[in-house]
């Protein structure tokens, strides 16, 4: 079921997301690992890193961010680090700075790392604590400047939501501070953790229009200093993004037991049986795995995908979302103003702006964890306030 127009061995998996552990010291309850953390945890070891560093590279690949769960608790980073250089990548570390230090970064360096991107919860720190479920603030302003004291880019990254958007100024003020070259300002992607928060982190349309607008006079004014990107996010747009830039085309990341997925959301998907690096080589799962070719090209598409004309550049937007918020991974992603549920979308972000109590999270921690894995579900999508609450 490929492309109707590209064929697969033209197809290259540009960017290798290698999800190195679902360990963190954090909690954020937007956080996109699984829930079921647990039924993911026998990670692979260092010799099968390295060996799917090599197939993918022999397949094309040639970014490869280096991510979690917070990849600095596994000891053997240098050693990977090391390994991609050699091969050729450029390699990007996506961390929340836990676990960094003088000695390791400057290890780091030393095996070759690139790029490295610190997150932050917020400026503030009482407020960066709580929506990490930890004392994390002073820990990342040092990594940020051990970032920078070791001649490295600083970009900074911070999702946004509810709680942090009404600080647009504070946390561009905070970047503008610590010389960022870049700041990714992400709005949360309601999947794993963040769906089941949703009624907790979806913002009202009129905090997005105001954080935009500060968005915008920051980089008309600090442009040249520091670029700035902030993506209206596909709740609010009645527009699809074009998820990992359509299904198995350009992305593939291999989670931290080995399973491969095109998406790293995917493992939600019902119907796939998802391969491991463990059973076969990454050419076999990114050219002929039956996953993979599921929702390459457009044959899979329904109305009103299959006609559609921007089916070329939204790819039918993100499988994940249309089936977890639609039932059928093959529909139209209803963030699109022309899937026939989008109103699921529209009624979420009405019921969230409506609440008139404030929901509780739902930490990303081992509480919440084991409650998913007995079936107590903390999967919470919609809060409904008592009567007499607020
Ligand atoms: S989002 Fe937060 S909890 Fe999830 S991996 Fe990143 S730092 Fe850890
Ligand atoms: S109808 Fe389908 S192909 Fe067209 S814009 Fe919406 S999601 Fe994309």
């Amino acid at each position: 079921m490929q492309s109707d127009k590209t064929s697969v061995e033209s197809l290259r998996p540009l960017w290798l997301l290698a999800e190195l552990t679902y360990s963190c010291p954090l909690q954020c309850p937007y956080c996109s690992n699984p829930i079921r953390l647990g039924e993911r945890s026998r990670e692979l070891s260092t010799e099968d890193w390295l060996r799917v560093l090599a197939e993918a590279r022999k397949l094309g690949a040639v970014q490869l961010g280096l991510s979690g769960g917070e990849p600095l608790l596994r000891k053997d980073l240098e050693i990977i680090v090391g390994e991609a250089r050699r091969l050729g990548y450029y390699t990007n570390l996506l961390t929340s700075g836990m676990g960094m230090d003088e000695g390791r970064i400057s290890a780091l360096k030393e095996a070759g790392l690139d790029h490295i991107q610190v997150s932050f919860q917020a400026d503030d720190p009482d407020l960066n604590n709580r929506l990490a479920g930890t004392d994390s603030h002073r820990h990342k302003m040092e990594v940020a400047r051990l970032v920078k004291a070791y001649g490295y880019p600083m970009v900074l990254n911070v999702v946004m939501h509810r709680h942090n958007l009404d600080r647009m100024r504070e946390i561009l003020d905070m970047a503008l501070a610590l010389e960022a070259d870049y700041v990714e300002l992400a709005n949360t992607q309601y999947y794993g953790w963040a769906l089941a928060n949703r009624d907790y982190l979806l913002p009202t349309r009129d905090q997005l229009q105001r954080a935009e607008a500060v968005a915008h006079d920051y980089q008309a004014r600090y442009g040249d200093r520091m670029k700035i990107y902030f993506v209206v996010p596909d709740y609010f747009e009645g527009k699809p993004k074009p998820c990992m830039n359509g299904w198995g085309r350009i992305f593939l990341s291999v989670a931290p037991d080995g399973t491969a997925l095109p998406c790293h959301a995917a493992a939600d998907l019902p119907g796939l049986e998802l391969p491991s690096v463990r059973d076969h080589s990454l050419e076999w799962i990114w050219q002929k795995s039956p996953d993979f070719n599921q929702f390459r090209g457009e044959s899979w598409m329904q109305q009103p995908c299959s006609t559609c004309d921007e089916r070329a550049s939204c790819f039918g937007g993100c499988r994940c979302q249309a089936y977890l918020l639609t039932g059928e991974a093959a529909a139209a992603d209803p963030a699109c103003s022309k899937s026939p549920s989008h109103e699921v979308i529209l009624q979420a972000v009405e019921h969230a702006a409506g609440l008139h109590c404030a929901p509780e999270p739902i930490m990303r921690n081992r509480r919440n964890v084991s409650r998913a894995l007995q079936n107590e579900a903390p999967v919470r999508v919609r809060v409904e306030c008592a009567p007499d609450s607020g």
